[in-house]
């Protein structure tokens, strides 16, 4: 029995990759990523090696049936150099904390491309069909293009194993969007790169291409972009019941604005404009429900007793979703960290004794993760090192360092599990206080 497994990867193109993909046959294939072997391919083809070494490795890291194709299989990988280390295009790689107990939901929008026309379908070959507004979640011939390949690539989606959780006509027309949800920052972003990629292919059979650029109408025009709004939750905002909590997220994100917009897709300047339901490149605001804003707190989370998500809406529709989980990481990082901060020596004693509880832990747990950020970073430094000096004598320390790096990920993950459990139980306690202390209410 042959199977058909199809390797897909990003290339090295600058400033917005592109995916690749090549067929490999496989005899008495069983389906799991165990089976799948490493491979390679041309890096030099795809701006990711030059002519004279030209091999680059692509690790499986992700596997979903190809419901397209007959006994065959879709293999996310990530590129990594001769030498088993991970190539500069490989976003994936960066991600440091990958832990399950953060969701993710991307809205990808996107144009649908006619070739021949350089345009949307539904736009005539000169000038523009009728102006926004009834496109959006459009019926009928007049206003909704291209449905047949949004309706295949669902079905393939789900056929497949993609948590994709709906789709919608878009604001422009020809313009159209699926959303995905996955838990783990890994797992979200090999979902979305594989719907991208089946999305892709499901289109040539139309004709069409898919047109991934944020503004491709033109900044000036009167036509919406496409953005991949980003949903992100974990369990303290899930749980705590804190608005203090989402307050502290949204402020810290604004402090790095240009750090934020550097992974957030290229040419995000012409759809990031403060019109169309955007907030400009170079400002900051949140708010409940506000679509014009960096950052919108649905009006759900609210509701819920601020618990749930946040959408950060200037994320780009070509944006790596890779990348973004890991520009995330830093603030997220730093309101845990001053979620763990000592209490205020003017509240009552009898209120500062139960939250010293939570608070000594925390800080604790802060140093240990800090001691093995540097730990990492110092065993990513060494490895580097060995690899570019390889030689006999270098291959044992580099299994040793590598072995140390592993341990240390792994009581990592545990540690930060551990800091996220205490602080969501700090927040609750110190509701509940609050809430004593204020008079505004009692203990339950
Ligand atoms: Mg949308």
């Amino acid at each position: 029995m042959k199977s058909k497994l199809e390797y897909i990867w990003l290339d090295g193109y600058k400033p917005t990759q592109s995916l690749r993909s090549k067929t490999r046959v496989e005899t008495d294939f069983g389906g799991t990523l165990e089976e799948c072997p490493m491979w390679s391919f041309d890096g030099s083809s795809t701006l990711q090696a030059s002519g004279d070494d030209s091999d680059c490795l692509l690790k499986p890291v992700a596997i979903f049936p190809d419901p397209d194709r007959a006994s065959a299989y879709l293999v996310m990988t990530e590129v990594l150099n001769a030498d088993g280390t991970p190539h500069e295009s490989n976003g994936r790689a960066t991600i440091d904390d990958d832990d399950a107990d953060f969701w993710f939901g991307f809205e990808q929008e996107y144009f649908l491309w006619d070739t021949k026309t350089n345009l949307p379908p539904g736009f005539p070959a000169s000038g523009y069909p009728g102006p926004q507004g009834p496109y959006y979640c459009s019926v009928g011939a007049s206003n909704a293009h291209g449905r047949d390949v949004v309706e295949d690539h669902l079905d393939l989606c789900l056929e497949a194993g993609i948590n994709v959780e709906g789709i919608n006509a878009e604001v422009a027309a020809g313009q159209w969007e699926f959303q995905v949800f996955a838990k783990g920052a890994k797992r979200a972003g090999d979902e979305t790169w594989v719907a991208r990629y089946l999305l892709e292919r499901t289109a040539e059979r139309y004709g069409l291409a898919i047109n991934w650029e944020p503004k491709p109408l033109g900044k000036e025009l009167d036509w919406n972009g496409s953005g991949m709004h980003a949903n992100f939750s974990n369990g303290i905002m899930r749980e705590s019941g804190d608005e203090a909590v989402f307050n502290k997220i949204c402020e810290e994100f604004g402090k790095n604005i240009e750090r934020h917009i550097g992974v957030y897709g290229a040419n995000n300047d012409q759809r990031l404009t403060g019109l169309h339901e955007t907030q400009s490149i170079d400002m900051f605001s949140y708010g409940v429900s506000d679509r014009g804003a960096s950052i919108r707190i649905p009006v759900g989370t609210v509701e819920d007793g601020w618990k749930g998500r946040l959408e950060d809406r200037r994320t780009a529709s070509n944006a790596d979703p890779y990348r973004w989980r890991q520009q995330l990481s830093r603030p997220l990082r730093r309101v845990w960290l001053k979620l763990a901060s000592p209490v205020s020596i003017e509240a009552p004693a009898a209120r500062v004794q139960p939250e010293l509880f939570y608070v000594h832990r925390l800080q604790a747990l802060s140093r240990v993760i800090q001691i093995s950020d540097f730990i990492l970073h110092c065993c990513g430094a060494q490895i580097r090192n060995l690899v570019q000096n390889a030689s006999g004598n270098a291959i044992a320390p580099r299994r040793c360092t590598e072995n140390i790096r592993l341990h240390c990920l792994a009581i990592r993950h545990i540690l930060v599990s551990l800091l996220h459990v205490y602080t969501c139980h700090r927040v609750r306690l110190m509701t509940r206080l609050s809430s004593i202390y204020s008079g505004r209410g009692c203990a339950d």
